[in-house]
This record gives structure tokens, C-alpha cells and sequence, in this order.
């Protein structure tokens, strides 16, 4: 498996989502800062203003306006914080400028910021106006070394994260490559034709196990249908078998002159024949129905029609013994499929209830309900043992009495019925008592 494909891949898109969100982040916060820092200095300012005020108010005197020590103390906070104050009397005569006095800007101060004035009122009284011009290249010298100390870290902060990235995106492949490995390593050897191994899977489940089970489910399929390959073909090997040995010997009777080709003795032989060709149709009729590929017809059907006409088969077919065939129809049901493989189903059924009731009375009943048609159909016959019902459908699955009967059939009838039936989407159930007599009953759905 190509690991480092993976890691490759992971390692890309963790990276980029890393190096996008911080872009990102830094692209916003320098935005914000531009803005906001501009807004923040003028706040400060106002602030400072608001103490000068208190200040000036509070030292304010009618002879001599303002004494020297306030506006000395007033110019030294001016100098400390970067920006100039003006200080105008009633009249507007300037009684203060720590500009004009060389004081409160910075050597390379242009002064581009706007100045902002405050009155200065006392008791409802002007007593003048107090003017603050903050040095702007100090304002954006700090909003500057600001955001380039932002940056630099946001830098570092990328490399670190870059580096996370690299080691979680390689810890992620490791992680996820692990099943992975294991489900191929599973994959080539079922393509080898080993149908044994199975992917372990841990309790915590993701997608990737999923694939897992999803493997190990096809692997429990092709095993069974390897088993009943091999089955089959044991199966039809065992059948054909039976017939043809008898042909041989009869053949090679005949070639030595050890029998004369009498009718009886040709009858023999064409009876195996015919066992023969009966095979090979019901091997034909059950791949079939089995073969998906197979497209039904889909026809509106009288479904007691199709049951008249199975029954005048069955009984224009078998050898007249004491049972008769009832037909309970009630209503004239109807419903959609194949009219040759459904007329099959009940042959079929009917064939075998036929076949297993020495004497007595087959029933077919037929009912409707919210979900679809029913059709039960009951005989008093022999009844099958609860230990043979669960085969009953299976290919080649023959129970005793049937075994040891000279014409019976190849054990294919009912797994040809079961297939139709599916095949139309309806269901087979079977209930029988031993010696008593077998329901079956057969459910299409609407
Ligand atoms: P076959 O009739 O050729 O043996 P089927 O597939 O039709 O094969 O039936 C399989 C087996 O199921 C039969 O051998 C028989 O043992 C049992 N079976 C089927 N139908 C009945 C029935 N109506 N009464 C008793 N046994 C039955």
C-alpha cells in the first residue's frame, strides 16, 4: 500500500488549513488594530483630558488664574504621555503652551494629529479652553511596533503549527493505513482463493472498519457459495450416476448377449433416460429462477386460474389413487408475475403433496390481506420429521421416504419452487406433522 500517498495527503490539507486560519487570523487582527488602535489613543486622550480639567478647575484662582506649579505639573504629564497641551483664558488669550515651549512632542514629531479642545467650566462659569494635540508619528510608531511584534509571534506560532501538522497528519496515517493494510492483505489472499481469513476488527468502529466487515461478509459469501458449488457438482455427479450405471450394464448385457433387447428390458433402460431428462430440465428450470439476470414477466394474473390449471396438470399427470384435490376460492384474487414459473410453484407443490398421500384429501385455499395474497396448500400425507424441514428446499435434498421410492424425484422441486417464489418477491413456509400431513404456504406480497 502506498503509505506515504496517504501522508502525503494529510499532511497537505492539515498544513493548509494551518497556514489558511493563521493568514487569516493575522490579516484580521492587523485590520482591527489599524482601526481600533486610532479609536483607543483617543479614548486614552479623553481620559487624560478629563483628569487636566479636574486639575485645572480645582487650582483655578479669580487673581492670578492659574498658579505656576499646576501648569508646570500640567506640561511634565504633556512631555511623559507625547502630546502638547494649550491652555486659553476666557478671552482666548493663550495662557499656556507646552508646544510653543519646546515641550510634549518627540524629536521627530510632524504634529499631523488633529488637535482636540475641551472648555473648561467651573460653577456654570467659562474660564477657558483647554487645547491636547497628541504627537501622531508616536501613536503610530506604537500601533506599529505593536503589530510587528504580533506578527513576528504570529510567524513563530506557524512554524510551531506547521511542525504539529507534519507529526498529527503522520500519526493520522499510521493510524488509518493500519486497518487498511489489513483489509488488503486479507483482499489478495481471497483473490489467491484463500476464503478462511477474516479481517479482525477492533469495538470502536469507523468507515474503514466497515470496509472490514463489508470484506469479511463477501468472504462469508463466496465461502458458502464455494461449498455449494462443490455441493452441486457432487450432487449432479451422484444423480447422474444411478441412471447411467444402469444403462451400461444393460448395454453391455445385451452387447455380450448375456440379454436379449426385450421391451421390458428396453423399458428399463428408457425409464433411466427419462430420469435423465427430467434432470437436466429441472437443473435448466432452477438455474433459471435462481439467475438474476433472468427478467420475470410481470402479468396481471387470476391467480385461481393459475391454480385450475396447475391442478388439471397434477391430476391429468400422476396415476389415479384414492385422493382427490379440493379447491377452496372464496374470492378471484389476482395478482402480478410470471404465469409459466408460478403455474411451476404450484405443479410442484401439488405434485409433491400428491406424492407423499397415499389416500386422502389435498386442500388449496387462497386469502387476501393488507400486505398481499396467500395460498395454503395442506395434504393428509406422510409429513415431514422436524429434523428434515430445515432441507427441505435445498438442491438435492431428498428425505427418506423419497430416497428409497424408485421415481422419486432428484430432491430439485422444491428449491426451484422456493426461487420463484422469491424471485417474486413473496416468501415459502412449511408446517408439517409426521404421518399426519404438510402445509405450505406461500405469501406474495402486493
Ligand atoms: P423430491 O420431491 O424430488 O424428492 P422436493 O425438492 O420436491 O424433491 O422435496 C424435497 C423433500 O421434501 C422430499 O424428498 C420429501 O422428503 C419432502 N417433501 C416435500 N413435500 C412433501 C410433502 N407434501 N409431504 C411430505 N414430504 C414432502
Amino acid at each position: 500500500m502506498n503509505k506515504g500517498g496517504l501522508r502525503r495527503r494529510l499532511l497537505l490539507s492539515h498544513m493548509s488549513v494551518a497556514l489558511c486560519s493563521l493568514l487569516f487570523i493575522m490579516l484580521l487582527v492587523n485590520l482591527v488594530m489599524t482601526i481600533s488602535f486610532g479609536k483607543y489613543v483617543e479614548n486614552q486622550r479623553k481620559a487624560e483630558a478629563g483628569f487636566l480639567l479636574e486639575d485645572l478647575k480645582a487650582s483655578y484662582n479669580a487673581t492670578d488664574s492659574w498658579p505656576m506649579d499646576t501648569l508646570m505639573t500640567i506640561s511634565h504629564q504633556a512631555m511623559q504621555r507625547n502630546y502638547s497641551v494649550s491652555i486659553y483664558d476666557a478671552e482666548g488669550n493663550v495662557v499656556w503652551d507646552t508646544g510653543r515651549m519646546g515641550m510634549g512632542r518627540s524629536m521627530h514629531s510632524t504634529g499631523t494629529e488633529m488637535a482636540s479642545r475641551y472648555p473648561i467650566i467651573k460653577d456654570g462659569l467659562s474660564l477657558g479652553t483647554l487645547e491636547m494635540q497628541g504627537n501622531g508619528d508616536a501613536m503610530t510608531l506604537q500601533n506599529r511596533n505593536f503589530l510587528q511584534m504580533f506578527n513576528r509571534l504570529s510567524w513563530g506560532a506557524l512554524i510551531l503549527v506547521l511542525a504539529g501538522a507534519y507529526l498529527y497528519s503522520r500519526f493520522i496515517a499510521v493510524g488509518l493505513s493500519r486497518p487498511l493494510v489489513q483489509i488488503k492483505k486479507i483482499a489478495v489472499r481471497m483473490r489467491e482463493g484463500d476464503l478462511g481469513e477474516r479481517v479482525i476488527l477492533p469495538r470502536k468502529q469507523t468507515e474503514i472498519e466497515e470496509v472490514g466487515l463489508a470484506l469479511n461478509y463477501l468472504a462469508d459469501t463466496l465461502e458458502q457459495q464455494e461449498k455449494l458449488r462443490k455441493n452441486l457438482t457432487a450432487d449432479v455427479a451422484h444423480e447422474l450416476r444411478t441412471p447411467l450405471a444402469t444403462i451400461q450394464s444393460h448395454i453391455e448385457a445385451f452387447q455380450d448377449g448375456i440379454w436379449a433387447a426385450t421391451p421390458d428390458k428396453l423399458q428399463v433402460c428408457h425409464n433411466q433416460v427419462m430420469r435423465l431428462v427430467q434432470l437436466v430440465n429441472d437443473l435448466e428450470k432452477l438455474s433459471s429462477a435462481e439467475n438474476p439476470m433472468i427478467q420475470l414477466k410481470q402479468e396481471e394474473l387470476c391467480l385461481n386460474e393459475v391454480i385450475q390449471d396447475a391442478i388439471h396438470t397434477v391430476a391429468g399427470r400422476l396415476d389415479k389413487k384414492n385422493n382427490s384435490i379440493v379447491f377452496h376460492e372464496p374470492e378471484t384474487l389476482y395478482l402480478t408475475g410470471d404465469y409459466e414459473r408460478l403455474l411451476q410453484v404450484f405443479v410442484n407443490l401439488l405434485n409433491n403433496a400428491y406424492k407423499f398421500t397415499q389416500e386422502g384429501l389435498i386442500e388449496v385455499r387462497i386469502s387476501e390481506d393488507l400486505s398481499g395474497v396467500n395460498v395454503t396448500i395442506t395434504d393428509t400425507g406422510t409429513g415431514i420429521s422436524p429434523d428434515e424441514i430445515p432441507f427441505i428446499f435445498e438442491r438435492f435434498y431428498r428425505g427418506d421416504k423419497s430416497r428409497n421410492r424408485k421415481t422419486g424425484g432428484a430432491g430439485i422441486g422444491l428449491a426451484i419452487v422456493k426461487a420463484i417464489v422469491e424471485a417474486h418477491g413473496g416468501e415459502i413456509k412449511v408446517r408439517s406433522v409426521l404421518n399426519e400431513g404438510s402445509e405450505f404456504n406461500i405469501h406474495f406480497p402486493k
